[in-house]
């Protein structure tokens, strides 16, 4: 079984670009992923849970839905997660630290709710280790699922070592494979801290060569890495799995 655990409905690039819950279902036909966890950033938490339960309802067997934290002035993100989770069924949470500061007076009630909640929240922490430390150490029943292992398309390893040094100290933190472009660090990882703390994902859709070429590039990346099949059955399904109570 493959889970995609990291998928757009709307993107954080120049164009902001969205995707419907069926282009998504018919890029992971194409590839063969079996469920994929979808979410749009760049718009409210009220907005981006209606996104999200317009395809998830189309699609319920093959999408899970993660709620968006976004801290905004004229009304609560709070309240629009906690709905999403309790009444729709929501399995996680997205939070952007491109979007939002990352400061204790900005961001720690969303890591409060989550564990209140039991749901994970993917955090891309666009590089920023000593945020992601705080928070780690603050939270300690929150599962924080680091995005991109730290930084999307990091060529920095001593960056993505010190993200892995995190990983090894706090077992609340998972590392989120997607956006990884040094392949070598993906199985250091499953080597230092267990494939048991880590996710793929392809951060997906990409339109080039297309959206489902695209996410089969990103199996096959992880199949020839120099790991065993119950590591990357761990990275594929295992984890992500256990962490969303999927089976
Ligand atoms: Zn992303």
């Amino acid at each position: 079984m493959i889970c995609d655990s990291h998928c757009h409905l709307k993107h954080g690039n120049k164009e902001m670009t969205e995707y419907t819950g069926r282009e998504i279902v018919e890029a992971m036909d194409g590839a063969g992923i079996d469920k994929t966890v979808v979410f749009a950033i760049c718009v409210t938490s009220a907005q981006a849970t209606e996104f999200a339960l317009r395809a998830c309802r189309e699609f319920p067997d093959r999408l899970i839905p993660y709620a968006y934290a976004i801290p905004h002035i004229s009304e609560s993100a709070l309240s629009h997660v906690e709905r999403a989770v309790r009444d729709f069924g929501f399995r996680g949470i997205k939070v952007h630290g491109g979007e939002t500061r990352l400061t204790p007076y900005v961001i720690d009630p969303v890591f409060e709710l989550a564990a209140r909640l039991d749901v994970p929240c993917l955090v891309d922490f666009a590089g920023n280790v000593d945020y992601t430390s705080r928070i780690a150490e603050t939270f300690p029943k929150t599962t924080i699922i680091v995005a991109h292992m730290g930084r999307y398309l990091c060529t920095d390893r001593g960056l993505l070592n010190r993200f892995i040094e995190i990983a090894e100290k706090y077992e609340n933190v998972i590392l989120d494979t997607s956006g990884v472009v040094i392949p070598g660090k993906v199985s250091e990882a499953v080597h230092r801290i267990g494939s048991d703390r880590m996710a793929w994902g392809i951060d997906g859709p990409y339109p080039a060569p297309d959206l489902a070429s695209f996410a089969k590039e990103e199996i096959d990346r992880i199949r020839i890495l120099p790991i065993s099949e119950k590591d990357k059955d761990n990275l594929f399904w295992g984890t992500i799995s256990r962490l969303l109570k999927l089976e």
